[in-house]
């Protein structure tokens, strides 16, 4: 897919100061990049709670990019075009350490983040999840669903967080008129995925490149739709130059669905190592079935993802392969 760089009418954009929260991460670490290419001034704040300074060696030194240690939690004073809001540990292993402090990263970070997008009259993106639907019993998921949601469970600090958070950005545009744009994020997978995040992707690499077993909850019968972290990308960028007024909520993920049976066979064979899959317990209210509906995202943003999974796996894979790699002459060298 071509990178946007113009507006409806075929325009070139001039240059945007934008405000990537939660830049240090997997996501906002690729859309950082992606929006210098672009030649704006990005601005990550991060208090690297899962992100690490790694994920931005390529931006360092450039004079377009600047980092911050700044947690959401806290208002920010910056000025600028554009805010996309991603900072929130995304992986349940990461959002469960500190449910209370998950909440309030959702909650509050994006209180703080409409409040400067009040103030500068910037355009704020919401980077919401598809866990908003809970464990659905609607499928594919479309927009309209409300979902299944346990409030009281282990998940609930972060899909209430997010739920709450989609209910401010909606109050902040009919009360303030601010300039909203919010996209639900279903499972998306790629280099620098944190490796100890516990989501099934990493895990199974990370299991697979070392030949250990490959650790399958419940019977493997649940399914994702896993979407490669570069279409995704994409995907933000086209919901924020959509025209005022488009707000979302809009669906963002690949609606190919499977198993996590098949993605762990996938994945043995790709690896190409001895290993072996094992049973474990399956996760509380861990959703059985997940697929996006997005009929809206193409409609609205011409969007569709193009990088088919085996493709985006490779490339995963060896992104890991070579981490790994690295770890080990790291600790060889003590
Ligand atoms: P990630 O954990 O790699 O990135 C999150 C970033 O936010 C990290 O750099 C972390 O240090 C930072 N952060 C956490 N709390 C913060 C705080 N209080 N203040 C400042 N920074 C803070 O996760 P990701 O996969 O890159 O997810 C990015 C966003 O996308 C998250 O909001 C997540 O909920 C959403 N999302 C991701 C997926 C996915 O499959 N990756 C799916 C749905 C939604
Ligand atoms: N999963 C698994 N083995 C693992 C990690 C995860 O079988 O080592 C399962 C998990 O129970 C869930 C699916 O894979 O059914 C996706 O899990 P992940 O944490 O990646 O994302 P989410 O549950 O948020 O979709």
């Amino acid at each position: 897919m071509g990178e946007r760089t113009e507006n409806e009418a075929g325009e070139a954009l001039p240059p945007r100061r934008i405000l990537v929260t939660g830049g240090a991460g997997f996501l906002g670490s690729h859309l950082c990049e992606r929006l210098v290419r672009d030649g704006h001034d990005v601005v990550s704040a991060d208090n690297y709670f899962t992100g690490r300074k790694d994920n931005l060696a390529a931006l360092f030194g450039k004079p377009r990019f600047e980092a911050l240690r700044h947690d959401v939690t806290f208002p920010l004073y910056v000025e600028v075009d554009e805010i996309y809001n991603l900072a929130c540990p995304a992986s349940p292993v990461h959002y469960q350490f500190d449910p209370v402090q998950t909440t309030k990263t959702s909650v509050v970070g994006a209180i703080n983040m409409l409040g400067l997008a009040k103030r500068t009259k910037a355009k704020v993106l919401q980077a919401s999840t598809s866990e908003v639907y809970g464990d659905p019993d609607v499928h594919p998921q479309t927009e309209e669903y409300r979902g299944n949601v346990n409030p009281l469970g282990p998940r609930a600090c972060y899909d209430e967080g997010k739920r709450c958070a989609e209910t401010l950005f909606f109050d902040y545009h009919r009360q303030h008129a601010t300039r909203i744009k919010v996209v639900r994020i279903f499972n998306t997978y790629g280099p620098r995925m944190h490796p100890s995040d516990g989501r099934v992707v990493s895990n199974f690499i990370i299991q697979a490149l070392r030949g250990e077993d490959v650790t399958i909850y419940g019977d493997g019968s649940q399914t994702r739709a896993f979407c490669y972290v570069d279409d995704m990308i994409e995907g933000f960028v086209r919901m924020m130059q959509t025209p005022e007024g488009t707000t979302g909520p809009v669906n963002l993920g690949n609606p190919h669905e499977i198993t996590v049976r098949e993605l762990a066979e996938r994945i043995i064979a790709l690896a190409g190592r001895r290993a072996r899959i094992v049973h474990r317990p399956l996760p509380a209210d861990d959703p059985m079935q997940r697929c996006p509906d997005i009929g809206l995202a193409r409609r609205l943003l011409g969007w569709e993802p193009a990088v088919p999974l085996e493709l985006g796996l490779e490339r995963t894979l060896s992104y890991f392969d070579r981490f790994l790699t690295g770890a080990a002459h790291e600790r060889a060298q003590g």
